[in-house]
């Protein structure tokens, strides 16, 4: 397992279990959040450097996938946070709904567990100056999140990523290819220099390398 910088306000575990695993710590206005566990393995060190960079104050999943969520059970047992995910994702990751293309619903995180992330005439509201984007496809309630100060966008599954340039989402799990394409255009009006990646190399200079996928994606 190896911690990586991302930005002043943002580090990366990152781990290889058949594929690269990662998952985050990141700056807010008071104090640090987790986004997305990793695999339970990961999460006593996820925990170890987050505390690092100061107090922990909640977890911000981007979906409820086991690769992303693996690791909330021994920190819950640490540690009374809040674990936010987007309500439409809720039901899938607590077993009530199974995932498109599945067929049995799987209870990935105890029902209860989730809390679901603020919303105001239906527009995703920041969490301590972090900004959730709804961006679905991958999963019906997958979300970014931007990390303002040092430009940061954690992108979950929405992409992968190979020679610098951003991929598409591993298709085997994606539950709707194109819906998560056009998720991508959203991020394109924030300001962002790196955009993380979970099953992959960071990408940097975010815009460029988002108006580049846009087009490969159009032949
Ligand atoms: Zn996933
Ligand atoms: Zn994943």
């Amino acid at each position: 397992m190896k911690w990586k910088h991302v930005s002043d306000h943002a580090g990366k575990l990152e781990a290889w279990v058949v594929l690269k695993m990662s998952a985050w710590a990141v700056r807010g206005d008071d104090g640090i959040y987790i986004v997305d566990t990793g695999l339970s393995f990961m999460s006593p060190r996820l925990l170890k450097e987050a505390e690092k960079l100061g107090p922990v104050k909640g977890i911000l999943l981007t979906h409820g996938h086991l690769d992303h969520v693996g690791g909330l059970k021994k920190l819950l047992k640490k540690r009374r946070l809040a674990v936010y995910a987007h309500e439409k994702e809720i039901p899938y990751a607590e077993g009530s709904l199974p995932y498109p293309g599945r067929k049995k619903p799987e209870k990935i995180v105890p029902a209860g567990t989730l809390t679901p992330l603020p919303e105001e005439d239906g527009e995703l509201l920041p969490i301590a100056g972090l900004q959730p984007v709804f961006t679905p496809g991958h999963t019906p309630g997958h979300v970014c999140y931007y990390e303002p100060e040092s430009r940061v966008m954690i992108t979950g599954d929405l992409f992968t990523s190979k020679k610098g340039q951003l991929n598409r989402p591993i298709p085997m799990f994606t539950a709707d290819m194109d819906q998560a394409i056009k998720s991508a255009d959203l991020l394109r009006e924030y300001d962002i220099d790196i955009l993380s990646i979970c099953h992959g190399e960071d990408v940097a200079e975010g815009n460029e390398a988002l108006a580049q996928y846009r087009e490969n994606m159009d032949r």
